[in-house]
């Protein structure tokens, strides 16, 4: 593989001012794919540096969007030439099956064009006349970009998290530093020479690969960043928006889950069954809106466990790179250990395992393990509680409407919620009950650029995507003008 030791910034490659590497492994394998160069304090400094020239003197915030849009374009149509190779790299160092790395990022792409779409409609939308009350003045609410941001993201869907930061910044005429996951750098570093490749002037992106201590701190800290967006774990979140509130930064936070999904007993069982799986072993279950929890009405409870199980027992386990493979390692040794042990801690609590937890006999190295299907899983144990994001998904029966409703929102998080029923008044209503910022009614996960993401309740603060996406980098300022002929009289009559 070539090499990934060097960082972008300024638009040029350039060794990290320390010479630090560390190394990301492929979890079907456990060995070492590339060593990546490893950003310090120094470098997020340069980086920082950089993105402040670009903004304050540079031609990137003071381009019409029609202009920034043909860049955006350019990146987009960058990412769709290099699909199969991009996909390749995103499996190996993440581990997902091929088919959704290729899924994952041609979304990547639809997100640069997507926002290039809105960069270029913020032309005819940038100012908005104010009514005021008062005819000698007159006024407008001016959208304005808000300046050098900075962006955290996590493993699971490395180039895509990037893409939902990166191309709505950049519509909006910010500029940016870009600090990927230690777990999975590679696409996020090829993004810079697709962005090099688009014309994007230097400093607009900048790429820091490093580890959240050494590289993604010193970035949530540094002055110069006056927006910092992060998607990860909420005690990283909580960190950052300490970080923060130091210099009243503004602040959106993309975090963890344990979304619900409700099956009243009307539902298709099949139907249940495979948006059940969708909604859990999906990118092998490491999604923060991930159904982890589902509630099963009585009367069909013990026919779905046991369909669920059959079709659970029967998913192709393996290299994400094989044909016919539906599910691929857990991404480090950390996280198989922690879902391993989650796993277990949820035996001890009571829960029923119906289905996995071991490892794959066929598969004697990397970070494998079977689906795991726990049921009767206690309303206050830690696994019905907490997030474990790994394919573990933990079920309980409900009788009724209220009760469902009531479990399903006693939870710390809010980011997404699921609700199947043949009733569609019963669905609506349930989706207006559910304290989360998605629902999905008769699914669970499919997820679209022009639609508003993010989380209630712990599960962060703001909204990512579509329009709301391009909210996140807008300031918006009134200009108020005195238009009257007549002195203002107040001290001079
Ligand atoms: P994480 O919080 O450990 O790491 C996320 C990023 O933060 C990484 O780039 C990491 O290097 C960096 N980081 C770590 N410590 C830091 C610090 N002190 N200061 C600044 N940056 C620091 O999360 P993860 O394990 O990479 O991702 C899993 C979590 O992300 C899950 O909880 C999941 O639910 C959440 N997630 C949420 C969404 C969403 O849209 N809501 C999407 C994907 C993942």
């Amino acid at each position: 593989m070539k090499s990934y030791d060097l960082l972008y910034i300024d638009g040029r490659w350039v060794s990290p001012v320390k010479g630090g590497t560390f190394d990301t492994i492929d979890p079907s394998t456990g060995k070492v794919i590339a060593s990546v160069a490893a950003a310090t304090a120094e470098d997020v400094d340069l980086a920082v540096t950089a993105a402040r020239k670009a903004f304050d003197n540079g031609p990137w915030p003071r381009m019409s969007g029609a202009e920034r849009a043909a860049v955006l374009r350019r990146i987009g149509k960058g990412i769709r030439d290099r699909l199969q190779e991009l996909a390749e790299i995103e499996v190996r160092d993440n581990g997902k099956p091929l088919p959704e790395a290729l899924w994952d990022l041609g979304d990547a792409a639809g997100c640069f064009e997507y926002y290039a779409g809105l960069a270029e409609k913020l032309d005819d939308d940038t100012e908005k006349p104010v009514v005021l009350p008062d005819d000698r003045f007159s006024s407008v609410a001016r959208k304005e970009p808000v300046g050098v941001a900075g962006a955290i993201i996590p493993w699971n869907f490395p180039l895509l998290m990037a893409a939902w930061k990166v191309a709505p910044a950049l519509a909006a005429g910010c500029t940016m530093v870009l600090k990927p996951s230690e777990l999975t750098p590679l696409t996020a570093l090829e993004l810079g020479d697709i962005a090099t490749a688009a014309d994007l002037p230097p400093g607009v992106l900048n790429i820091v690969t490093g580890l959240g201590k050494d590289a993604g701190a010193p970035l949530s800290e540094h002055p110069d960043i006056d927006k910092l967006a992060f998607t990860g774990s909420v005690p990283t979140g909580s960190r950052i928006m300490q970080a923060a509130a130091r210099d009243i930064k503004n602040v959106s936070l993309e975090l963890g889950g344990k979304s619900p999904f409700i099956v009243f007993d009307d539902s298709d069982i099949d139907a249940a069954v495979e948006w059940i799986m969708f909604g859990i072993f999906w990118n092998q279950g490491e999604v923060c809106s991930a159904t982890s929890r589902v509630l099963v009405q009585r009367c069909i409870y013990e026919r779905l466990l046991q369909r669920l199980a059959e079709e659970t027992r029967q998913i192709t386990i393996g290299n994400g790179l094989e044909e016919g493979v539906l599910l691929g390692p857990l991404v480090s040794k950390g996280q198989y250990d922690k879902v391993l042990e989650a796993v277990e801690r949820g035996k001890s609590e009571g829960a029923r395992l119906v289905t996995g937890g071991g490892r794959p006999a066929h598969l004697e190295r990397g970070y494998f393990m079977e689906p795991v299907v726990f049921a009767d899983v206690p309303e206050d144990s830690w696994v019905w509680r907490e997030e474990i994001f790994g394919p573990v998904v933990c079920i309980r029966p409900f009788d009724s409407e209220a009760e469902a409703v009531r479990s399903a929102n006693d939870s710390r998080f809010g980011l997404g919620a699921a609700v199947m029923s043949r009733d569609s008044e019963r669905c609506e209503r349930v989706a207006r009950a559910l304290r989360a910022g998605i629902v999905w009614i008769n699914c669970s996960q499919p997820t679209f650029t022009e639609a508003p993401w993010g989380g209630y309740k712990q599960s962060g603060i703001g909204r990512e995507l579509g329009e709301w996406g391009l909210n996140n980098y807008l300031e918006t300022k009134q200009i108020t003008r005195y238009e009257s002929d007549k002195p203002w009289g107040w001290y001079i009559k």
